[in-house]
């Protein structure tokens, strides 16, 4: 270890925890743990493997209360909203304790003999997570790793290790081997850097930003390693004029302003057919100034600060040179990195606002003209991540909705993420499927194997 990493609480500016700072060599170390646990851990027997994630499973949700503090107070989240995201955690783990089991095979038929295909492991897997869901992206890619039979090296962002940390504690308590579960904390551009490079680790599951995504396919390519990656989104929000209005309307702000925007489901391009924009402005209005924005322990906060003074700074960024500001709720001032939900109405689709990813709890409402319109505007964008459409026409919400170039959508609903169906992105949001009954394909191999029955 090099030295020492602060850890802030974004809604205090106050240290919350100052821990050692890894460096390439901590990676080194860990993933030689790693591949020592290797050979053990992929020879435990599925039902057994089973048990010990039903057993961490139970694990993570008897100490479901210390988590979600924990995260509410390290990335600024409502405290209600980070105890929902550590019930995902154990239902995400509880869900692949089903998979050891499971790991089927086919048998083909051909001649000479018999042949058959088994999933086998691939190894050491790095998982590198982001800041803004940081536990519960982690165990999307923990559950069916394990459930596979790797052992993982995770790298959480830096400026959220917290539970990441504590819950490495908890795979030891739960009675996971030594060595299947290693975290470690240091900076992307030198452990998430290595953990890349390093010739034993066979796959990088990646969460993070399309530009680093990027950076990983391309280092990756170096040593032939399997790559899933859940990059960036700037998802539209689709209001025909024969949606129900006041549902969508009330629905849209907690979908673009939910966790600070910081997320990257957030339906932040609200297309709204023309002739129903000011009835849904209307709408909307209330809805959005009455967002509750504060002390993330607070249990009645429904969003708290950005994760950072320089994240601010950026997302700040997308209200200069005259953006039209329409709607503005309030926000706390003083220490805390605060920054109050704001709707942007009407945003030319070529403007930044409208074509980048801004990651902030700023939303922009862009008119449509018909059917035809709404498709093409959704689609013009390099990201493909998620969507949602409203519409009292069943018909044509189906038709868009297969129209979208974009791989998890909702009809007159904006939920995205299932423990159960798989959540991914088409375009440069990624290639690679997690989450759902096929994760496990995505850290297995397949072999085929054939068994000569004539002499
Ligand atoms: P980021 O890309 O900056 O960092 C993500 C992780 O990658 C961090 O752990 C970081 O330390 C590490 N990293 C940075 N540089 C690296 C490098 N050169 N090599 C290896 N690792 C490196 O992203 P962020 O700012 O933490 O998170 C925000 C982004 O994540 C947004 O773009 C958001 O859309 C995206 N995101 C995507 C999903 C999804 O499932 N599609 C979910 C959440 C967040």
């Amino acid at each position: 270890m090099t030295d020492t990493l602060t850890v802030l609480e974004p809604a205090t500016e106050a240290v919350l925890a100052q821990i050692a700072r890894a460096d390439a060599a901590d990676v080194d170390r860990a993933v030689a743990r790693a591949k020592a646990a290797f050979p053990a851990w992929r020879a435990v027997t599925p039902a057994d493997r089973a048990a010990l994630l039903r057993r961490l499973s139970d694990t993570v949700l008897a100490h479901r209360e210390e988590l979600a503090r924990l995260e509410a107070r390290n990335a600024g989240k409502p405290i209600g909203d980070a105890r929902g995201e550590m019930g995902m955690v154990a239902q995400t783990i509880g869900y692949y304790a089903g998979a050891p089991e499971r790991l089927l095979g086919v048998t083909i038929p051909v001649a000479g003999g018999q042949a058959w295909t088994v999933r086998e492991p691939l190894g050491v897997v790095g998982l590198i997570v982001p800041w803004n869901f940081p536990l519960t992206i982690a165990a999307w890619k923990l559950g069916p790793a394990l459930a596979a039979g790797n052992t993982v090296v995770l790298k959480p962002a830096e400026l959220t290790p917290l539970t990441a940390v504590r819950f490495a504690e908890l795979c030891l308590e739960a009675g996971l081997p030594e060595g299947v579960v290693n975290v470690v904390v240091g900076p992307g551009a030198t452990c998430g850097q290595r953990l890349v490079e390093h010739p034993d680790v066979a796959k990088i599951a990646f969460t993070g930003s399309t530009e680093v995504g990027r950076s990983i396919a391309a280092g990756a390519a170096q040593t032939i390693k399997r790559v899933t990656l859940e990059l960036g989104g700037k998802s539209p929000n689709i209001v025909f004029a024969d949606a129900d209005l006041a549902a969508a309307a009330a629905a849209a702000p907690s979908a673009v302003f939910g966790n600070a925007g910081q997320d990257c489901c957030a339906r932040s391009r609200i297309l709204v057919q023309a002739s129903a924009i000011d009835a849904f402005m209307a709408e909307l209005e209330p809805a959005v100034t009455a967002i509750r924005v504060g002390d993330p322990l607070d249990e009645a906060t429904e969003m708290g600060p950005l994760i950072s003074a320089g994240h601010r700074k950026t997302v700040a960024s997308f209200l200069e040179d005259g953006a039209p500001v329409a709607l503005r709720g309030d926000a706390p001032d003083g220490p805390g990195y605060w920054f109050a939900p704001t709707v942007l109405c009407p945003v030319d689709p070529g403007a930044r606002a409208a074509r980048e990813e801004i990651f902030g709890p700023i939303a922009t409402v862009i008119p449509f003209a018909d059917e035809a319109e709404a498709v093409a505007l959704a689609n013009d964008t390099i990201y493909g991540l998620s969507g949602s459409i409203w519409s009292g026409d069943g018909g044509r919400a189906l038709r868009v909705a297969r129209a979208l170039d974009a791989g998890v959508l909702s009809i007159n609903s904006n939920t995205s993420v299932r423990v159960s169906t798989p959540f991914g992105g088409f375009k440069q949001s990624g290639y690679g499927r997690e989450l759902g009954p096929h994760a496990t394909d995505a850290y297995t191999e397949v072999k085929s194997i054939f068994y000569a029955t004539q002499t």
